[in-house]
């Protein structure tokens, strides 16, 4: 079937038809009014995958979705057109300029975290540009997969955009494929499959992989507030965002204060029942309950830290002072458990940072500008926040994605339409006139080469 329905969209892109930017946004309306259409039933396939509150889908699924739409719809007409750039004196007379051009087929492949909205997100992006796709969903959110490709399949021909679900077997022969774009979001273990897989095909690929995201905290910051930021930041989709603060680095000072206000908000947030609130969701696959269970053993809990197999529930978790090389300490932890460790001096800090190199995310919460930007300035990591958590997400005007082990490529808004476009340079010249000097045999003098520079 993979086979099928690669040749599929290997002609239908032969068409041209996507080229015509009517067709693209004619589509891209059907998809958002299906969406708006499915919006309760995509809600309630993603409270059936991990009991996501309803809140939660709305304002990071499906709202997210249909604001990445109305900003391509929007825009997409300019963005598709070609960019005159001033034409090179020496290639006067001429008209020059850069034309996006889609790439052909685009493969996305997507985790179970934001099932819905890390599918849709790049597919507008992938669209808009011109290009065909298939979605290759998540096999842990059975629910919002197959909601997924009840929608794609109602509004796309197969030829044009389809889902194919399915596991590891699936994903392996959808990349044994030629593709013309790879996007795959998800853990840098898989992430570095799929690099392999596009370099058999020289496929250019964006990478959405995983960090482990410090989470700075010194003793001039305004820690109720911080501690009220960090805790939502921490606990949306019950800490399974790969953006999550992932520990805490805390002065000394205020450590105290900080956890305090910590466990009043998530008490404020869920109340004392925090398993009875609708507003908390579950751990999503059993493999990863049961890692973040063996996260706990052995640690130092400050709040929560209780747990329940029925229905893979884990209670918003603070510990203390981890060792650096506990499993806690390892990786990604990508769940609601947040590590709180504390420091003294600013030189200690390099210690944690450095060990988790390019983080995806990066957040300082600080009164003191001059350490607000040391830090932004020294490490490399994704994108981040001062002063608060995840929120550098919500700009479609920043590109989002990772560096070095936490990915290639940012996308979001026009960040997406550039990513899945190539840039085609063109030079129009002129016939009326045609200056010799660039021709053999060369008789100008090698002197007044080096002082024109551009001959050609
Ligand atoms: P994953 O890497 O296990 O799976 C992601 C996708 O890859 C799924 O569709 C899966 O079927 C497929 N896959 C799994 N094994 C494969 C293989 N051997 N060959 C080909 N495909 C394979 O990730 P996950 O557990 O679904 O998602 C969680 C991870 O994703 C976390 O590490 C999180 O940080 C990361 N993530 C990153 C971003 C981002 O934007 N950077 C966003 C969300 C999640």
């Amino acid at each position: 079937m993979v086979k099928e329905l690669v040749a599929a969209q290997n002609d239908f892109f032969a068409t041209q038809k996507t080229k015509d930017v009517g067709f693209r946004k004619q589509y891209l309306k059907k998809l958002q009014q299906e969406i708006v259409a499915q919006e309760d039933a995509i809600c309630d396939a993603l409270y059936a995958d991990f009991k996501k509150p309803k809140f939660e889908s709305l304002a990071t699924e499906t709202q997210l979705a249909l604001a990445e739409l109305k900003h391509a719809i929007k825009n997409m007409d300019a963005w598709s057109r070609p960019e005159r750039v001033s034409a090179s004196w020496s290639n006067f007379p001429a008209k020059e300029w850069i034309q996006p051009e889609p790439y052909g087929k685009v493969l996305i492949i997507s985790p179970w975290n934001y099932p819905f909205m890390l599918a849709i997100s790049p597919l507008i992006g992938a669209l808009a540009a011109g290009n065909t796709a298939i979605i290759k969903p998540s096999e842990f959110s059975t629910h919002t997969s197959k909601m997924l490709a009840q929608i794609i399949n109602k509004v796309f021909p197969p030829e044009y955009v389809t889902v194919v679900e399915g596991g590891v077997e699936v994903a392996t022969q959808l990349l044994a494929e030629k593709w013309e774009y790879i996007f795959f979001t998800g853990s840098t273990k898989v992430g570095k499959i799929v690099y392999k897989s596009a370099a058999e095909h020289l496929t250019p690929v964006t990478l959405e992989l995983s960090g482990k995201n410090p989470c700075i905290v010194d003793e001039t910051a305004t820690i109720k507030l911080a501690a009220k930021r960090i805790a939502w930041g921490k606990l949306i989709n019950a800490g399974q965002t790969c953006i999550a603060p992932d520990y805490i680095l805390v002065h000394k000072s205020v450590k105290d204060a900080l956890v305090n206000h910590i466990q009043q908000h998530i008490t404020e947030f869920y109340g004392q029942h925090i398993e009875a609130s609708n507003d908390f969701a579950r751990i999503a696959t059993h493999k990863h309950y049961e890692e973040l269970k063996a996260m706990l053993e052995g640690q130092q809990v400050l709040f929560g830290g209780d747990f329940k197999d029925e229905d893979q529930y884990i209670a918003p978790t603070l510990v203390d002072e981890p060792e650096l090389d506990s499993t806690i300490m390892e990786g990604e932890i990508f769940g609601p458990i947040l590590p709180i460790i504390s420091y003294e001096d600013e030189s200690e800090l390099d210690t944690y940072i450095s060990k988790y190199p390019n983080s995806l995310a990066f957040y300082v919460f600080s009164g003191n500008k001059k350490f607000q930007k040391r830090l932004m300035d020294h490490y490399s990591f994704g994108g981040g926040t001062i002063n608060d958590t995840v929120v550098h997400i919500s700009n479609k005007d920043l590109p989002f994605g990772g560096v070095g082990r936490s990915g290639i490529g940012g996308y979001h808004g026009k960040y997406t339409f550039d990513l899945f476009s190539h840039h085609k340079a063109i030079s129009k010249r002129g016939t009326w006139l045609d200056v010799p000097l660039r021709y053999p045999p060369y008789t100008i003098p090698i002197g007044w080469i080096k002082r024109i520079k551009h001959l050609f």
